[in-house]
């Protein structure tokens, strides 16, 4: 990777503010319902802890929306990653000011402390400044290890790597290395299958992927909008009229680019959007006009679990069907199983598609699994991350 990581610079004794993306969800009773992202940081927090540095960690959880919210404190967060971690860790009553300075200065070598949620202050997704500066008054070097926010340009991402020298965890370095590896230089075939809701969500990443793989599958409720485009009556399916243009468009770019280009050949069709909705396996061409496809059809399934299981590195994003429901999760499923025994590289992009891997059980089977939901999608359009971009060079170029 060409940016500086914390491998790269000497932390022993150093304050170090870690941005971390400790945003996980959770219940009613703000008991944590998933800690992957928690856990996900713990290798470059012990990597600091073991070399005697401070550690000051900073999060942003929910939207409180620039003021206080009882319902968005980190305190269960610090539970639950001192815990992780076998060792306390304090949560500090705000992110700035005078007692969090304090309360900084009085840290040993190898003590953590967790800062309360930086989204409690207006100035944090506004970028200001002098907010930056203040969170940069706290440390000598700034080390980010939120790929999930780094797509957003806020005071804690990006603001304070301007006033304190900035370098990337380990978190950061495996979500870049192994996408960026993938879009740059894949083991072929390259093979990209995208799904989910909807085309306008995913014109950037079809786009830049159309410039760069052998095959483009599309399932799920976006394939609806290609399969109109071809002419198919697709009934009450989920289409985006104003995207029909875009479809067809794209479609004859993959032909001239030589792109395999594959739609679903089967589906599964269901009368209501409703997990026990009268169903049946249909052609594309034979979705009852009152129905609506809600699964990609055994058929499509094989077709593209035989693509995947011939691929040097498969990218997914978007669920394949409505895997929500039991009834519309076999697609989905079928080709989070292709993915997870293939021999080649294999890497899951987006939220929801992360979320069914993990329903699965198969996300440790996966070459990555991305901590990135919004993140992941800007990295496969091709865009700059300026979390990242903000990060000191090793060489110079863009990642
Ligand atoms: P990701 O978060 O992985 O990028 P998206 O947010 O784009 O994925 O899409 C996920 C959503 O798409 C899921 O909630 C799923 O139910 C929905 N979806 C998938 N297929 C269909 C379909 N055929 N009709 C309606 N919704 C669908
Ligand atoms: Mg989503």
């Amino acid at each position: 990777m060409r940016k500086l990581t914390v491998e790269d610079v000497e932390v022993a004794g150093k304050r170090v503010f870690v941005r971390v993306d400790f945003n996980v969800p959770m219940d009613a009773d703000r008991n944590i319902t998933d800690d992957r992202r928690i856990a996900a940081a713990v290798p470059t927090i012990e990597y600091l802890i073991q070399r005697g540095a401070r550690v000051i960690l900073a999060s942003h959880l929910g939207r409180p929306k620039g003021k206080f919210h009882p319902g968005s404190t980190m305190d269960p967060v610090a539970d639950r990653l001192s815990a992780l971690l076998g060792r306390p860790v304090r949560k500090l009553p705000d992110c700035v000011g005078p007692e969090v300075e304090a309360a900084v200065a009085a840290m040993s070598p190898g003590d953590v402390v967790l800062l309360e949620n930086v989204r409690f202050h207006k100035e944090e997704e506004a970028n200001d400044g002098e907010f930056a500066r203040s969170l940069a008054l706290l440390a000598d070097m700034f080390v980010n290890d939120a790929f999930g926010a780094a797509h957003r340009a806020h005071a804690s991402t990006e603001g304070i790597a301007h006033y304190i020298p900035g370098v990337a965890g380990f978190l950061m370095r495996k979500e870049i290395e192994t996408m960026g590896r993938a879009l740059a230089d894949p083991a072929r075939p390259f093979v990209a299958i995208l799904g989910g809701a909807k085309v306008s969500d995913k014109i950037g990443v079809i786009d830049n992927l159309l410039t760069r793989v052998d095959a483009l599958l599309i399932g799920g409720g976006m394939a609806f909008t290609f399969l109109k485009a071809q002419g198919h009556e697709v009934g009450k399916s989920l289409v985006d009229e104003e995207r029909l243009g875009y479809a067809g468009e794209a479609m004859s770019r993959a032909r001239e680019k030589g792109v395999r280009f594959e739609l679903p050949t089967d589906i599964v069709a269901a009368e209501r959007f409703e997990a026990d909705s009268p169903r049946r396996v249909v052609a594309v061409d034979a979705i009852p006009a009152d129905w609506m496809g809600l699964d990609i059809g055994p058929d499509t399934a094989r077709r593209f679990a035989e693509i995947v299981r011939g691929a040097g590195t498969v990218v997914w994003n978007g669920p394949m069907g409505v895997f929500e429901m039991e009834a519309f999760a076999a697609g989905t499923r079928g080709l989070a199983e292709a993915m997870a025994s293939s021999g080649g590289v294999t890497i899951v992009g987006g939220g929801d598609s992360a979320a069914a891997c993990e329903k699965f059980g198969l996300a440790d089977m996966m070459t990555h699994v991305s901590t990135g939901g919004g993140a992941s999608l800007e990295f496969l359009e091709g865009r700059i991350l300026p979390g990242v971009a903000a990060l000191g060079d090793k060489e110079p170029g863009v990642w």
